[in-house]
């Protein structure tokens, strides 16, 4: 007998919202962008600074690196790397990997030796393409050390003429030895297209490495399938209601970067404005600029954006749809923006494993508070999607009682990479168990607690850091928290707290014990809150709280 979950009580929230069942429009990726390039030619697909591409000159340069790629003797299904910040060359890479058959591996700009070298010995790319600078770093030892065949690199400079001082002041031009460059090949096979292909559905378009937050890096293989269903879904949510392009909040190298923005703007036709990477002033110069009309992104930049001491409402004048994914979206900073900026953000929930989007909040409708722990909702599940929350035996529990979150539906990946053992642990029967922590109400409404590992035991009394660090945002001094287990000899386990303040503030770490303990459990309110300047954080965003409790422990 089906449960609660196989009745999808979700599906009436969608009433006179989006369908709930959609089906794709398109094969495999190459398609897709096909038919984009065939109606949209002569429109805008990139910007970044004063630099713009036309849908038809992507479609160029992106045939031409394909070409050279093919000539290097990249095959289908052979892996390239890509290395770069969000510059028009991260686009040209994708697109010219996917029309060459290959599998795209986007690598994090900010990884060093040690990672590269795990991540790249697993992928075996046939090709790398990095930026000059990343080359000369740390690219080109990693690649020369695992005797990959085909290099191209590019100035991040390139493809613009005003360079933001803030991000630019000390790059230069400095071709690598020994590489092509990417933008000289492109152009050199002006007019050329490489041989057809035409993916299937259950081809590997993206091997992701992912690790969430802990453990080792592990490759989620997107496929073509996966990507063109969530791109096409998110690229349904822009109406005609929402004119105007997209703005890459998230660094391109992460999924939601890829899928959300990149295939998404690639799906609807619409301009997409890069800006190098997040750094909350460029992002609003580049907003009052460019004007797009959705954005996405983790809370974490949200916040950051805010806080800035210049930012004003017309930063945010044109924007009609923002998202907030990929880590946990604080009700406070959902009212505050509100207050302040006039714009909803709305919660989205997924995984690397599930191609970005799993839940959304459908258009018609705002994401509840839980009035018992005050966790803002995820959302309910995208199309064709069901979440469930199950017990340790993999059972589907009742509406509101707490369990790992399990998810069904066309973006969860097959497998990881070369690991059919870690495949066997999280992904069965097509479900992906998630390591997430929460539970569904009865309206169809899911809520993320926490991460199964972030749970704090103190004295047999579970508290999930989340609840904790929601009550923290209630303050207005707070413009981070993140709140961790620290041994303790009576309880097992303790509550601590790092956070860093909102500009301007004074708060001091007693005042916020104090401001807890007025509010939660005595078993829950931390019994230290640590003031910190800046939160350490993933290159995405995502607060390290696993960081903070190995510091916390080892200062004990
Ligand atoms: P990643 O694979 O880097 O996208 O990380 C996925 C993880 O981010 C999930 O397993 C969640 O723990 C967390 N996450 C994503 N979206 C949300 C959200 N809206 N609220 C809370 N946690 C989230």
């Amino acid at each position: 007998m089906g449960s609660v979950y196989d009745e999808r009580p979700w599906l009436g929230l969608y009433e006179g919202d989006l369908p709930a069942e959609i089906e794709p429009r398109h094969a495999n990726l190459v398609e897709l962008f096909a038919e984009t390039v065939r109606e949209h030619a002569d429109e805008i697909a990139l910007t970044y600074f004063d630099g713009r591409l036309t849908f038809a000159e992507l479609d160029e340069l992106s045939n031409g690196l394909a070409c050279h790629l093919v000539e290097s003797g990249v095959a289908q299904g052979d892996r390239i790397a890509v290395y770069l910040q969000n510059v028009p060359q991260f686009a040209i890479a994708v697109l010219a990997g996917w029309k060459a058959g290959a599998i795209v591996v986007p690598l994090n700009p900010m990884y060093r030796t040690h990672e590269l070298t795990k991540i790249l010995g697993d992928a075996r790319p046939a090709a790398v393409i990095s930026s000059e600078q990343g080359w000369h770093e740390v690219v080109g030892g990693v690649a020369q050390a695992l005797e990959i065949g085909t290099a191209i690199t590019t100035s991040e400079l390139d493809l613009q003429t005003r360079h933001d001082q803030r991000l630019f002041a000390r790059t230069e031009r400095r071709p690598a030895a020994g590489c092509a460059d990417l933008l000289a090949v492109a152009r050199a096979h002006a007019g050329e297209c490489p041989p057809a292909v035409s993916p299937a559905a259950s081809d590997v378009a993206l091997l992701v490495y992912t690790s969430g937050t802990s453990g080792v890096p592990k490759g989620a293989t997107n496929t073509h399938g996966n990507v063109v269903f969530n791109a096409e879904g998110t690229a349904l949510r822009l109406t005609d209601d929402t004119p105007g392009g997209i703005f890459a909040l998230a660094p391109l190298f992460h999924i939601t970067g890829l899928v959300v923005q990149f295939a998404a703007a690639l799906a609807a036709g619409r301009q997409l404005d890069l800006a190098y990477r997040f750094e909350p002033g460029v992002v609003l110069d580049a907003l009052a600029e460019h004007r797009p009309a959705f954005m996405v992104g983790p809370s974490t930049a949200y916040m950051a954006l805010m806080n800035h001491p210049e930012v004003t409402p017309e930063h945010f004048a044109s924007l009609r749809m923002v998202h907030s994914g990929g880590a946990p979206l604080p009700s406070a900073v959902v009212e505050a923006f509100r207050e302040r900026f006039g714009l909803y953000i709305r919660n989205g929930y997924g995984l690397t494993e599930t191609t970005a989007t799993a839940t959304s909040v459908p258009l018609g409708a705002e994401a509840p508070v839980d009035a018992a722990s005050g966790t803002l909702a995820v959302g309910v599940p995208t199309y064709n999607t069901v979440l469930r929350v199950v017990d340790e035996n993999g059972a589907d529990l009742p509406v509101g009682e707490i369990g790992e979150i399990v998810i069904e539906g066309p973006m969860v990946v097959p497998s990881y990479w070369n690991k059919p053992e870690e495949t066997e642990a999280a992904i069965r029967d097509g479900r992906l168990h998630t390591g997430d922590v929460g539970f569904m109400d009865e309206q169809g409404w899911f809520y993320v607690v926490d991460r199964k590992k972030d749970m704090i035991n103190a004295s047999g009394f579970k508290v999930w850091p989340r609840e904790v660090e929601d009550v923290l945002y209630g303050h207005p001094a707070v413009r981070e928290a993140a709140v961790v287990g620290v041994p303790d000899a009576y309880r097992g386990e303790t509550v601590k707290a790092f956070i860093s303040l909102s500009h301007g503030s004074t708060a001091t770490g007693e005042e916020l014990v104090e401001h807890c303990r007025k509010q939660l459990a005595a078993y829950k309110y931390p019994r230290s809150v640590e003031v910190l300047d800046e939160l350490p954080k993933t290159a995405t965003g995502k607060i390290l709280r696993r960081q903070l409790r190995e510091e916390a422990r080892a200062g004990e």
